[in-house]
């Protein structure tokens, strides 16, 4: 029984542990024997188990170790490094904390070590020398942020700005003099050397508070709605200038705010009062890589849900910043340029077009520039692990087009991916304009062990670079954005894509002995939505896209089996279950396939139709959808499944998908997402948009963004029987009562509204852009500090390994050349 061991979970592992190896002496000692017996290496926790368990005959005392300490630290343990007579243990025993201990194999002795010192014993590994060298090259970003507050809680990863602006109200709040900087923030507002909000003869806080005494009980006394303009002359007797609000009622709470604030500082007052200051009115967000253009461009190398995603977040901010000016009460014309790569051979799109107007909004445009290079500009597409020559020249030509086309510089940088965000790393530093970065795919994770064998997979992919321009971006940025928490600080068992960047090596390069914090209060969730232009629910019917409804009829249930589709669906009157994703291993539609042969049950209930890959290998150049087309031939075969299921091959149009998604609400069926694991999960968020009630995976994003048997289900991609099992009972209990349905399809809905919108996720981060800007000034000398710092390795460390990736020659100069 694990009550009969003495240790509590809070206990340090190195503390703790000397104690538990002694209570199992003799088992651990042939567990370690084992861990040592195959000499030096890398063990994964799965390796760990099966080793333990394989040391142990005895069942009982096998799970008496299990749910004691030393089940706990090894079933936290992530990896151990194994150079006998030593074990080194990498545990982490929660999301985002880490411990090292290294054990003597043969005494059992226990020392807890620094992540450096585990940093070093991994190395020995790969390479004895760099391991041994006392001056190898060690970065450590977080010994320059002594003063930077760190969160302490798991489960507030990722809660940044709360927590700053909690931070923030006790450090303003601190004496006579800890107003100033707010103060001089104010003073120093402007747009384009326009004075807002006050003037300067506001210069103490004691004139502040009392001109903006006079303010409120003066609007207090105005009808609501009296226009600002009315008033304006009389503010600027007090030095209060324009920005406050549109209206008198709006004015009179800016104005409360910050008295609130002035006061006595605290969060709420806080937060509302730079939800409200005038200073974000131009942004910049940096996607270099690909094709970005907004038609003809999805699918072609490199180029897929980051534009979708930037051109949706961009009509977001533009509509909350016209929003904000107009609540504001200005009349401002706002700007917002996607920064991308100019591409002369633009293969059919307008990837050679400088400037672009962004569909469906008045201020915001693509702005093109091209790489350039001592011979000039590079005309063919280069891969996004190829493009790290061209960077800095890129970002300095960016920098000057961006200028100038804004007539001034942005208030805000963001940046997408690697390269998108060392760009903009370079740009804000050099402006010093407040920067956020956004990666949902960093390659470290995606590649096992890419840190430590990065030697091997240098020549193609370049990581020495593209991880070097990752720690330069994430320690530059003043926040960073992210879809869910586990793309922080993953889950219990499986650490976060950030996280895995806390401390890491990469043998004869550099050790992070810190690379990135998690607990740093940069970090904030701001997931994404779906166009609520296309993706509606199915009960508007005003709205719904008949024109596509004779093509999904013949889509779901013409009985020809083409190109197209597959299958068909005899009984047209059942429930449909629905899946759409890319047909790789990892989306798990075989799986969904399979479990639904497998259940008499659910197939009595309902037809199954998926949207997924291509339905003839032959036309596939994949070789893992290959694969899974077979594999699914193969499951329709063995369970008979024709009548019963439609496969459609991939569809591209959107509009379509989206009717398709509210036609199978149509039906009250519901949407399944059954991926062995799942990064964030858009298409959860579609189908609940379209009030389809959805299942989905409980490995990843989906697991974040449904509320398990409330808003949704969550399913176990695991455990097949169960999911499936679960899906037929809903469809029972909506058999029984057909209202369960509706209550399930309107609290989805629900959910989305209260947490999974554009609009949600623009003010979330328009207030990120506002209270870190004012944060970095509170900081500025920790932040300029660490600046030299990372300057520093820019220089001596980036700049001579992108000049070791090698350039493409560009055909049109080879030609001129005569070569
Ligand atoms: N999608 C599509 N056609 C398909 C499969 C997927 O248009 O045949 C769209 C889907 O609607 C969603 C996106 O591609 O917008 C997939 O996003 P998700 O986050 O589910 O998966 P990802 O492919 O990004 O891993």
């Amino acid at each position: 029984m694990a009550a009969s061991i003495s240790f509590k979970r809070s206990d340090s592992i190195a503390d703790g542990m000397p104690e538990a190896l002694r209570q199992s002496r003799y088992q651990m000692k042939r567990c370690f024997a084992r861990y040592i017996s195959k000499g030096k290496r890398l063990m994964k926790n799965q390796q760990l188990m099966e080793e333990l368990e394989k040391s142990m005959d005895d069942k009982v005392e096998k799970d008496k170790l299990m749910e004691g300490f030393l089940g706990y630290i090894i079933c936290s343990t992530q990896e151990a490094v194994v150079l006998p007579p030593f074990v080194a243990f990498a545990v982490r025993p929660n999301p985002g904390i880490w411990e090292h201990v290294k054990v003597h194999a043969d005494d059992l002795s226990v020392e807890g070590i620094t992540p450096s010192e585990y940093l070093k014993f991994k190395e020995t590994l790969y390479d004895q020398k760099w391991a041994k060298d006392d001056n190898a090259l060690e970065v450590d970003f977080g010994a320059l942020d002594l003063s930077t507050p760190r969160l302490t809680l798991p489960s507030s990863i990722g809660n940044g700005l709360q927590f700053v602006s909690r931070f923030m109200s006790s450090k303003l709040a601190k004496g006579p003099d800890s107003m100033k900087p707010l103060l001089d923030y104010l003073l120093a507002l402007n747009y384009r050397g326009e004075k807002l909000m006050i003037n300067d003869t506001l210069d103490t806080v004691n004139k502040l508070q009392t001109a903006l005494l006079l303010a409120e009980v003066f609007v207090s006394g105005l009808p609501r709605n009296t226009p600002f303009q009315k008033f304006e002359q009389r503010f600027q007797e007090w030095g209060l200038e324009k920005g406050w609000g549109d209206t008198a009622e709006h004015v009179k709470e800016t104005v409360n705010s910050l008295s609130e604030v002035l006061q006595a500082p605290d969060p709420a007052n806080l937060d509302k009062f730079f939800s409200r200051v005038p200073t974000i009115f131009n942004i910049v967000i940096f996607s270099p890589h690909g094709y970005f253009g907004q038609e003809n461009v999805l699918g072609l190398p490199d180029t897929g849900g980051q534009v979708v995603y930037i051109l949706d977040q961009v009509r977001a901010f533009e509509e909350e910043i016209l929003q904000r000016i107009k609540f504001m009460g200005l009349s401002i014309k706002p700007q917002i340029l996607v920064v991308t790569r100019l591409i002369p051979d633009a293969k059919g799109t307008k990837c050679n077009q400088e400037l672009e107007p962004i569909f469906s909004t008045s201020h915001s445009h693509i702005l093109r520039v091209p790489f350039r290079t001592e011979t000039g500009v590079l005309r063919q597409w280069v891969s996004r692990f190829d493009l790290y020559p061209y960077l800095e020249r890129y970002a300095q030509d960016a920098a000057a087009t961006i200028v100038d086309h804004m007539e001034g510089k942005p208030d805000l940088i963001i940046g997408n991916y690697s390269d998108g965000n060392l760009v903009a790393s370079l740009v804000s530093t050099k402006l010093g304009i407040t920067q956020g970065t956004i990666a949902h795919a960093l390659e470290k994770t995606k590649y096992e062990d890419s840190d430590v064998t990065w030697k091997e997979l240098d020549q193609k992919y370049h990581f020495s670079c593209q991880f070097t321009a990752d720690m330069i971006a994430m320690n530059t940025s003043d926040f960073i954005i992210t879809s869910s928490y586990q793309e922080i600080a993953g889950s219990k068992d499986k650490p976060g894509q950030y996280e895995s960047h806390y401390a890491f090596t990469m043998p004869g390069l550099c050790r992070y002995a810190t690379g990135i914090n998690v607990f740093d209060p940069k970090f904030n969730i701001a997931a994404p939505g779906a166009d609520q232009t296309v993706y509606f629910p199915y009960t508007q019917k005003q709205k719904r896209f008949t024109n596509f409804h004779p093509e999904i009829e013949e889509l779901l249930y013409s009985k020809v089996e083409n190109e197209e589709h597959i299958g068909y669906l005899a009984d047209r009157k059942k429930p449909i279950i629905f899946s759409m994703a890319r047909l790789d291993t990892v989306k798990n539609i075989t799986g969904l396939v399979e479990w639904y042969g497998k259940n008499k049950r659910l197939r009595d209930l309902v037809n199954l139709v998926v949207v997924a890959g291509l339905l003839d290998p032959s036309k596939s150049k994949d070789r893992e959808e290959i694969k899974e087309i077979n594999k699914m031939k193969f499951l329709i075969e063995k369970y008979q499944l024709t009548g019963q299921i439609r496969w459609i091959r991939a569809q591209t149009d959107r509009n379509r998908n989206s009717e398709l998604y509210r036609i199978i609400a149509d039906t009250k069926g519901a949407f399944v997402q059954p991926a062995l694991y799942e990064a964030f999960g858009l298409t959860v968020i579609e189908a609940m948009n379209c009030g389809l009630p959805t299942f989905a995976t409980n490995q990843g994003g989906p697991a974040e963004i449904i509320v398990d048997g409330v808003s949704g289900f969550h399913i176990n991609p695991l455990n097949g029987d169960e999911s499936s099992n679960k899906i037929a009972d809903f469809f029972e209990k909506c058999r029984d009562d057909p209202s369960y349905w509706n209550k399930v399809s309107t609290d989805g809905l629900k959910r989305i509204m209260e947490c999974y919108t554009w609009k949600i996720y623009a003010t979330r981060v328009l207030n990120m852009g506002s209270i870190y800007g004012f944060w970095r000034l509170l900081n500025k000398e920790e932040k300029l500090a660490k600046q030299r710092y990372l300057q520093l390795f820019y220089n001596l460390q980036f700049r001579r390994l992108a000049k070791a990736v090698p350039m493409p020659i560009d055909p049109a100069q080879q030609a001129a050349a005569g070569t």
